[in-house]
């Protein structure tokens, strides 16, 4: 490995979410002293990462099969979707433990300036499932940030005509809040009580 090829890997490690050179530079060196005990695992994760994990075709979660596992469950409520902003917080809710219906991942909200629309948050494919799936409830889970509330609001207003029940999380999401960021008691009491808003 030449030099470059060090600046390479730590550049490479820089672009990763929350990482600033400085840490790059930490996880580089640690991974080049210890390639048996870290790097070669994580390489092999990497590869299984990028050959075997996909995105559900029902709910957009990502998994090794699709549909995903929880679309696929005996277990869950197929009449209930939970419709969340991305991955991350789908983890939340299964954390918690308390909600045993299924999701939608929108992959994002609503965003003007980011050039987000309703093709790229996969609206029609919500609006499809609650009609194929016969669908009773929907509860939005989506951050208390402006984005949020507005798609929180979009989805709200499309699906009024369809007479299903649409919730919202409730009391403690704080205004900006992000769901996945919530503590577990905080969630549960905003998932427990959640208000109705169609
Ligand atoms: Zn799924």
């Amino acid at each position: 490995m030449t030099g470059n090829q060090i600046d390479i890997l730590i550049n490479q490690i820089s672009k990763l979410p929350g990482l600033g050179r400085k840490s790059a530079q930490r996880i580089a060196l640690y991974l080049l002293n210890n390639k048996e005990q870290s790097l070669s695992p994580l390489i092999s994760s990497l590869k299984v990462a990028r050959e075997k994990i996909l995105n559900c075709e029902k709910c957009n979660n990502i998994d090794t099969v699709s549909p995903c596992s929880i679309c696929s469950s005996p277990k869950r409520d197929k009449k209930s979707i939970c419709v969340v902003e991305d991955v991350s917080d789908l983890w939340a809710f299964e954390r918690i433990g308390l909600y045993d219906g299924l999701y939608q991942v929108l992959g994002g909200t609503l965003s003007a300036i980011n050039g987000i629309g309703f093709n790229e948050i996969n609206l029609n494919k919500l609006e499809k499932r609650i009609h194929d799936q016969k669908v009773k409830e929907v509860i939005l889970a989506l951050s208390t940030t402006t984005e949020g509330q507005t798609t929180s609001h979009v989805i709200a207003e499309k699906l009024e005509s369809l007479n299903i029940e649409v919730t919202r999380l409730a009391q403690g999401v704080p205004i900006g809040g992000e769901v996945h960021y919530l503590d577990e008691n905080t969630l549960n009491a905003a998932f427990q009580s959640r208000k109705k808003i169609v």
